[in-house]
């Protein structure tokens, strides 16, 4: 009975993987680490929000802040969160959701300064059918495509690689949200 089990789950696994593939979808494998690691761990944002300086934490506005994913599906792979711990979108108040909007929009006019990205998925994972990692705490990302990435990308990444791009990533976007924000109000 757990053999069959198993097997299906494997088959199942591989079928997902094919079916990505086919519709050209980002892989990203090295994530399943990112989704043991932080499993039945508590919630990371909200841990990355309490640090006096966190590493990854690029921007913090005065309801909601910008991370760079540490297991990210591209280079440049950025969440905005409120700072509540809120699951639902509807739970918003409007000032969380205008500040989050605003922190979308010069996220991704730093990237195309910084990455000049050829295009962006910008999305929810509302719900663990959705494929959230993180469900409990609603977090929007912003993930730069370049053309052809889809296929190198599962080749070439590995998470010893990708820690030390992001501290240097992490540098550069700090830097460049602290200009972009100087004299805005959020
Ligand atoms: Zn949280």
């Amino acid at each position: 009975m757990q053999k069959n089990c198993l097997k299906l789950k494997k088959l199942n696994i591989r079928y997902k993987i094919k079916s990505m593939r086919k519709n050209d979808i980002l892989w990203a494998p090295w994530r399943m680490g990112y989704i043991l690691k932080f499993k039945n761990k508590g919630c990371f944002l909200c841990e990355e929000i309490k640090l006096p300086k966190s590493k990854f934490i690029v921007y913090k506005g005065n309801f909601s802040f910008i991370i760079l994913n540490i297991f990210p599906y591209n280079n440049g792979h950025l969440m905005i969160a409120p700072m509540r711990h809120i699951k639902n979108l509807e739970e918003l108040e409007d000032k969380e959701f205008i500040e989050i909007t605003n922190l979308m929009k010069n996220s991704i006019k730093i990237l195309k300064k910084i990455l000049n990205p050829d295009g962006f998925n910008i999305g929810l994972n509302i719900g663990k059918i959705s494929g959230a990692g993180l469900e409990d705490h609603i977090h929007i990302h912003i993930v730069p495509r370049w053309s052809g990435d889809t296929n190198f990308m599962p080749v070439i990444s590995n998470t010893k690689v990708i820690p030390q791009s992001l501290n240097e990533l992490s540098k550069i976007l700090k830097k460049e949200f602290k200009k972009d924000f100087k004299n805005v109000h959020c």
